[in-house]
């Protein structure tokens, strides 16, 4: 658990693995992505809300959203995750929500240069979201599946960022450097990830970017 002051109060995150998150705030539990391979959800808190940021199985996975979710449970996804979760408040890039005193916005993750065999992008621009979480002011960037994109340059003042870096998916060791000098979070955490030279990113940060791996 690592926890980070805001605003709006302090809010706790675990990094349960791959892409999925928890965060806890305000007596509140928040699942990102929830994923049944990285952990036994059945172990964890029921969901007062879940972020999804697309539909592939290891984001959108009903064996781990069958453990947390109650009939209470508010959920905010891309609109390819709407034919599994008809209750979900469906975002698309630049569309904003808010659950209680959070601000939610939906923005862009997608592929350019990664793509499959047939020449498509595993993550075509506007099907799959990012979030930008705000508590009162201080926002935390949780990136998706993505690659450095123009739309980075956009998402202005971070003071946590989640971010990706695994190929074929989403970004190299040397895009995912050249992403975060877009984004300069204050803090960064990396994600989504197949395996990690933690050391090595470290020693390529700007100094401006504290790390929490
Ligand atoms: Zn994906
Ligand atoms: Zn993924």
């Amino acid at each position: 658990m690592k926890t980070f002051n805001t605003p709006l109060g302090e809010f706790s995150v675990e990094i349960m693995g791959h892409a999925s998150l928890k965060i806890l705030w305000n007596n509140r539990v928040i699942y990102v992505d929830p994923y049944s391979e990285v952990a036994d959800y059945s172990l964890h808190p029921k969901a007062d809300l879940v972020l999804l940021t697309h539909h592939h199985y290891d984001h959108l996975d009903e064996d781990a959203l069958k453990h947390i979710v109650t009939n209470k449970t508010h959920f905010i996804t891309n609109l390819g995750c709407k034919s599994v979760i008809k209750e979900a408040v469906v975002l698309s890039p630049g569309d904003k929500t808010k659950y209680e005193d959070l601000e939610v916005e939906a923005v862009y993750a997608y592929n350019i240069v990664n793509t499959k065999e047939d020449g498509l992008p595993f993550h075509p621009k506007g099907e799959g979201n990012g979030y930008v979480i705000s508590f009162g002011g201080y926002r935390v960037y949780i990136a998706g599946d993505t690659e450095i994109i123009p739309e980075m340059e956009s998402v202005k003042g971070v003071d946590l960022a989640f971010m990706p870096k695994n190929l074929p998916y989403t970004m190299s060791d040397d895009m995912f450097i050249e992403a975060v000098k877009v984004v300069m979070p204050k803090n960064l955490i990396v994600y989504h990830y197949f395996e990690l030279d933690i050391e090595s990113i470290k020693s390529r940060l700007p100094k401006e970017v504290e790390l929490h791996n």
